[in-house]
């Protein structure tokens, strides 16, 4: 089972939105990283047959993309935008969406509705109209929905925005389960996401892959950048003008700085462990 993308490119009239993208995905969880305008949406439409590539090649299993009857029967797909009838019970939604799906057998297509509202922990609300739903609730709903044709597949995009921490790591874990019998693709721009549950990892940034491999290694090109220290708050400024800040807390009459540099940034300073965070900005931030 794999994915394998050589040199992608997709343009709006004269905005290069994807720039000769190579990737390839395999089975599991794979996160799919970049701030926002890095083209991710784009990528996540041409996987599912959505928009055609302006030029280059996909391969889903040695389907090429433009072969969209026999891609989409393969694929799962819960855009960012998800939405059923507000007023149809959850059970009533996921019945209308499989008829949609041409399950029009009775008899399988209760079956599968059950099986899959009790996969996304469901089945206990499923006399419960969508719009009483919890936004975590709807997402599960959305991805009942993607799963309805078992696909080899399932693409999810920025699933966790809006949700509560607890509905987030929810949210995730199911998503990680799903993944052991399938390619997961995970598009986000929260890190946090990625780090929990994504083994590999890759970021867009204007376009260009700029990082494709393990979160391992991610955090193994990031060790020595990463630097701790206290400064006085009129240094603030100074240290945000010349380095990569990740974050300054305060404590007592300083600030705590956490800082990317390929050097020691200033007296005091020490090195310290990683985080994806880390790696992730160091690449965003060409450090
Ligand atoms: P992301 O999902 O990472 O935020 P997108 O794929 O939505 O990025 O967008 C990538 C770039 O392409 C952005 O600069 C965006 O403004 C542009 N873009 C996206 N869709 C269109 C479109 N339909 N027409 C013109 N430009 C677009």
């Amino acid at each position: 089972m794999s994915i394998v993308i050589s040199n992608l490119c997709k343009k709006y009239g004269n905005k290069v939105a994807l720039d000769n993208v190579n990737l390839q995905i395999d089975k599991g969880m794979f996160g799919l990283l970049g701030p926002n305008g890095a083209g991710k949406t784009t990528l996540m439409r041409i996987l599912t047959t959505l928009i055609p590539p302006t030029s280059g090649t996909v391969e889903v299993n040695g389907v090429q993309i433009h072969r969209r009857k026999e891609i989409r029967e393969i694929t799962g797909y819960l855009p960012q935008e998800f939405s059923v009838y507000p007023s149809f019970s959850v059970y009533e939604a996921l019945d209308y969406l499989a008829i949609l799906s041409r399950i029009t057998d009775k008899r399988i297509r209760k079956d599968t509705v059950n099986e899959l509202l009790e996969k996304v922990n469901l089945l206990q609300y499923k006399k419960v109209k969508v719009k009483a739903l919890s936004g975590g609730m709807k997402r599960r709903l959305g991805i009942a929905q993607a799963l309805l044709a078992n696909p080899k597949v399932l693409i999810v995009d920025e699933p966790t925005a809006g949700l509560d921490p607890e509905e987030r790591i929810r949210f995730r874990n199911m998503l990680g389960s799903l993944s052991s019998e399938r390619i997961v693709i995970l598009s986000t721009h929260i890190v946090e996401d990625i780090e929990s549950t994504c083994e590999k990892l890759g970021v867009l940034r204007e376009g260009k892959i700029v990082y494709s491999g393990t979160v391992g290694e991610l955090l193994k090109s990031v060790e020595g950048y990463v630097w701790s220290g206290l400064i006085e708050p009129d240094k603030l400024n100074y240290v945000q003008d010349n380095f990569t800040l990740i974050s300054s807390v305060r404590e007592t009459e300083k600030f705590r700085v956490r800082i990317l540099a390929s050097e020691k940034p200033f007296e005091g300073a020490e090195n310290i462990s990683p985080s994806v965070e880390d790696g992730y900005m160091k690449i965003i931030k060409g450090v």
